[in-house]
């Protein structure tokens, strides 16, 4: 579905992504792991192209997107991103802000496109809420609504960037659950998280990122029991 190869992504003189190779098949859910600057985020940004990249292509559903003459929007349109933050539309409702994409990027009917989003925001306990401001909801409940968001508009891919960073602990679980169902329900993703016990669940890979290289790539039960890499051991002893 996805493949990413040669890619190097420089900030000023600073190589940021170094030579990344990375490619994912239909249904699977590939987390990227690795200290804060490591290039998770900038890696999800050049993948829904966000950023400009210097060398390497990137390959989405058989189509070269990184060709500079590919419409962004009309790929960004099948790519949902979900950020750690500031998700939301403050000025929206939770259901307006669900509809807006699909109404306006996918010319759904507001009847059609209200009937989706109030059946996902139903599924995971968010109706009660839908004709609330975001401001009016807790930080889990918002991070749900980001994620029903992104859902609404059936994403080919979902990249997901550390949506629990900003969240008090207790409420990481009920936006996690939302994943796991996801991951279930065959979405593929690409996930950018600190939670090791949640990559541990529900990837199918798992990247380690260590200064802008793919540093050791491998199912997660390799990954975390038995890493072939030094600086793969010193991260987990220092997270898990
Ligand atoms: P974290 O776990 O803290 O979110 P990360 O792995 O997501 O970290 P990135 O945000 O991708 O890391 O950043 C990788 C490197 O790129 C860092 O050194 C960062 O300072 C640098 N960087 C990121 N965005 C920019 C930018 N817009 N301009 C300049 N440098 C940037
Ligand atoms: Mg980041």
């Amino acid at each position: 579905l996805l493949s990413v190869s040669g890619l190097r992504k420089s900030y000023g003189d600073r190589v940021v992504l170094d030579d990344v190779s990375l490619s994912v098949e239909p249904h699977e859910v590939v987390c990227l792991i690795g200290s804060s600057g490591s290039g998770k985020s900038t890696l999800l940004r050049c993948l829904n192209l966000l950023e400009e990249i210097d060398d390497g292509v990137i390959s989405f559903d058989g189509r070269e997107i990184s060709d500079p003459r590919v419409d962004a929007r009309a790929v960004r349109s099948r790519i949902g991103m979900v950020f750690q933050a500031y998700n939301l539309f403050p000025h929206l409702t939770v259901l307006d802000n669900c509809t807006l994409a699909p109404r306006r990027v996918h010319g759904v009917r507001k009847a059609d496109a209200e009937a989706r989003a109030l059946e996902l925001l139903s599924r995971f306990g968010l109706e009660e809420h839908a004709t609330k401001h975001p401001d009016r909801l807790s930080g889990g409940q918002q991070q749900r609504a980001a994620l029903v968001r992104a859902m609404c508009t059936s994403p080919t891919l979902l990249l997901l960037d550390e949506i629990t960073a900003a969240l008090d602990p207790e409420l990481v679980g009920e936006v996690l659950s939302i994943v796991r169902a996801e991951a279930a329900a065959g979405t593929t993703m690409v996930i950018a998280t600190h939670e090791m016990a949640f990559a541990r669940d529900v990837a199918t890979q798992v990247c380690f990122l260590h200064e802008g290289r793919i540093l050791e790539q491998g199912p997660p039960a390799q990954i975390f029991s038995s890493p072939r890499e030094e600086r793969t051991r010193q991260f987990l002893a220092r997270v898990l």
